[in-house]
């Protein structure tokens, strides 16, 4: 017999979403008919739920990620100037909310283990002096050093923002991602371990402080209405339909984190190629939001993969200090981890619903390569 297999995608919403469409589009519904459209009750109700989950006072919900970190960073009063530590290796989420304030990207290599920041290039920063604040990145899911680096913010004075798009439930002995910083931010754009049917995103901290700017940045600097009382506001703001959605996926992150957990365990245990070498993160510190594997030979394995019915993707191609847009302002910064990294990691199949045959599928490409 011969069948053609579809190909394994590295996500799929429509799979992660079809046992919840009907609720989903009976509490859109109900919106439509409620005349509350934007920072109504379902906006307070999930900050709510989503600070009691992540373990923290105050939950200020924003239109995005992005937004979430730079207003993160504009409530820790990073401005012109500032100089903040970031890595290189996450997409430029970090440094363009860092160049957005008018500050200066100070970039720390990551340390080959985990691919988060490495705390003794973060201590040696510090050290030199000069910096305002620290973005942490808990990259693919996994759980940077990130008591190290807290207790390195605290010794040196400096603000802590954990980047936890990616990272939505991770925990440790301490607490849960989010909750070891100042201040966190997250994203529920669709594809993230939380994620809503649109763009979404959100402050999580226990500062009241920090929250009350938070609140007042998201709505125009208003310090009440039609009073522009705090520079750098915007317009950036949750809506009901999309808080609606979370409001009832939350509840199920936890298991979905247990699933993507399943799956990586699975590759980690399965996969056995000289030429790959594969992520063993476990625990609950990392939710797999994506799984990795590193090989030199990233171009033609992927071919190989892509002709086997399995797709791929690279997270993430080009470092930040080496991106076009900054034209060689970071020409003289080497990062040699964060460098290898983007030439070899190779993201793999890894979602919630996909199976245990599929999983056993990409094993087995990947050690026939
Ligand atoms: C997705 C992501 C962001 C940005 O979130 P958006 O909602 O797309 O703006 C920031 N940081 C990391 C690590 C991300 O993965």
């Amino acid at each position: 017999m011969s069948m053609t297999l579809e190909a394994i995608p590295v996500n799929s919403l429509s799979r992660h979403i079809e046992p919840l469409k009907d609720a989903l589009a009976a509490a859109a519904t109900e919106v439509v008919g409620s005349g509350y459209y934007v920072l109504g009750p379902n906006v307070r109700a999930f900050e709510s739920a989503f600070a009691t989950y992540c373990g923290a006072e105050h939950c200020i919900s924003v239109a995005n990620g992005t937004d979430a970190l730079e207003l993160s960073l504009r409530a820790l009063d990073v401005s012109r100037e500032d100089r903040v530590a970031v890595v290189a290796n996450a997409a430029m989420y970090g440094t363009s909310t860092v160049l957005a304030c008018g500050a200066e990207p100070v970039f720390i290599d990551v340390d080959a283990a985990t691919a988060t920041m490495d705390p003794l290039k973060l201590e040696a920063a510090l050290a030199a002096g000069g910096i305002k604040a620290v973005i942490v990145t808990h990259l693919y899911g996994q759980l940077a050093n990130i008591n190290a680096i807290a207790a390195l913010c605290k010794t040196h004075g400096v603000g802590l923002v954990e980047d936890c798009a990616q990272a939505h439930g991770a925990r440790n002995d301490t607490g849960l991602a989010g909750s070891f910083g100042d201040i966190a931010s997250f994203s529920f754009y669709p594809t993230k371990n939380l994620g809503a049917l649109g763009d979404g995103g959100a402050v999580v901290t226990r500062r009241a402080d920090l929250a009350d700017r938070v609140r007042m940045l998201r709505q125009y600097g208003w310090t009440q209405k039609y009073t522009n009382g705090i520079a750098g506001g915007r317009n950036s703001r949750l809506d009901e339909i999309q808080a609606s959605m979370l409001l009832l996926m939350l509840p199920h992150l936890d298991q979905w984190n247990q699933n993507r957990r399943s799956v990586a365990e699975r590759y980690a245990a399965g996969i056995r190629n000289p030429k790959i070498r594969t992520n063993t993160s476990a625990g609950q510190s990392y939710v797999a939001h994506l799984y990795i594997i590193r090989t030199e030979e990233r171009a033609a394995l992927q071919q190989h993969l892509s002709e086997n019915g399995v797709q791929t993707d690279v997270h993430y191609p080009i470092a930040d200090h080496h991106q076009p847009c900054h034209e060689g302002r970071f020409a003289d910064v080497a990062l040699p981890q964060t460098e290898l990294d983007c030439a070899t990691v190779l993201t793999l199949p890894c979602f919630p619903e996909l199976t245990d045959s599929e999983v056993d599928r990409v094993i087995d490409a990947c050690n026939r390569f």
